[in-house]
């Protein structure tokens, strides 16, 4: 299923722009000081074209700083009147989007755990009716792309265009890595159904720690994502929320020197016509797989038929452990992933015993 929503593309509302979007500042603004100061210094790069600042902080559990409040958007107005930099902050209810608009912030973004709620996010929509503001979801801490979509398909149906959506990572739930695990697939899955909605990629509550933000930033161009939000304080270390993730305007600068870019496509045809050929192949290659398995079905029936007639089970625990080891053990010979070929044995014997038990199941 492919939704074309009315979408902008980000060169709308930014024409100005000829790099990936950036969308740097602190968590939390803390005081003025710290809000102008750090934007002073963003602003000289000219890679960084919104600044962010948290003035409401949605905190998973409580007594921790919970953010200045409304008196945080004045702060955002003179950081836009002194760097001509758009501004933006995260809305978690109704008061606070008509607050962000009151205050003619450029951008508002509504945080995961508000897109896990259809009323908070419905209330929000509602609010924003007739607004030009840019609106940035996030996608919800459960790794639902319904419930993203969702949030996307209301703020849409309140009139809104300038949409972007932002990956930030799932709530792991084991001790990750990563402070949020990030789910490639699922941005994948959320491009595929609204191919014109801009993604882009939050590596700081990905990350949860600044060591990994490059990585996931490289990881996020790798996927052809088209922006980046990242968490940027001027003392890091004395921040009142998500220390261990900022970095220093400085560093952020360091992190996007080593990042490469990439684009959908080259401006080159001697790289089209070599991408052609290796598809082509390899498109070869994967209808000779589907071949190959649409045999093995033809014998995996005819075992269960076999099976039924001598009253034998489908699944044979020991015949499954030699196969799963005999396999991995051959993928290992052809430079395979172990992984990949567990995960691909265990889904095409899963199909196996299904075919095999609906066979057993049937009239005779
Ligand atoms: C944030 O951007 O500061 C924030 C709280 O993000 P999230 O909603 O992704 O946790
Ligand atoms: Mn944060």
């Amino acid at each position: 299923m492919t939704l074309k929503l009315d979408i902008n593309p980000i060169k709308a509302w930014l024409p100005h722009i000829d790099n990936p979007l950036l969308i740097a500042g602190p968590c939390s603004l803390e005081s003025e000081k710290q809000a102008l100061d750090t934007a002073r210094l963003l602003a000289k790069d000219k890679r960084v074209f919104v600044y962010r600042g948290g003035v409401w902080k949605p905190r998973t559990r409580p007594g921790s700083f919970e953010g200045v409040g409304s008196v945080g958007l004045s702060w955002l107005q003179k950081v836009k009147e002194e760097t001509g930099l758009p501004v933006g902050t995260e809305v978690a209810n109704a008061q606070h989007t008509e607050e962000a608009l009151k205050a003619g912030l450029d951008v508002i973004w509504i945080g995961a755990r508000s897109t896990a709620s259809p009323f908070v996010v419905q209330e929000i929509a509602d609010v924003l009716k007739g607004s030009s503001a840019v609106v940035m979801i996030k996608n919800p801490v459960n790794p639902d792309v319904q419930l993203w979509m969702g949030a996307i398909e209301r703020v849409h149906q309140a009139g809104i265009r300038n949409i972007v959506a932002i990956h930030r990572g799932f709530t792991p739930f084991r001790e990750t890595k990563y402070r949020n695990y990030p789910n490639w697939k699922t941005v994948i899955e959320l491009r595929r159904t609204m191919p014109n909605l801009p993604i882009i990629c939050d590596p700081s509550h990905i990350a949860g720690k600044r060591e990994y933000l490059f990585e996931i930033s490289q990881k996020a161009f790798d996927m052809g994502m088209e922006g980046l939000m990242l968490e940027s304080h001027i003392d890091p270390s004395c921040a009142m929320s998500d220390a261990a993730q900022q970095v220093t305007p400085a560093d952020l600068g360091k992190i996007l020197d080593k990042l490469v870019i990439r684009y959908e496509s080259a401006d080159n045809p001697d790289f089209e016509n070599r991408l052609d050929m290796l598809r082509n192949r390899i498109d070869a290659i994967d209808s000779e797989l589907l071949e190959m398995l649409s045999s093995r079905v033809e014998i995996v029936k005819e075992i269960g038929a076999y099976k039924r007639d001598n009253n034998v089970t489908a699944l044979q625990i020991n015949r499954w452990t030699q196969l799963m080891e005999n396999r991995v053990n051959l993928g290992k010979k052809l430079d395979l992933d172990e992984t990949f070929v567990k995960i691909l044995f265990q889904l095409i014997h899963e199909d196996s015993v299904r075919m095999q038990t609906e066979i057993m199941d049937e009239e005779k």
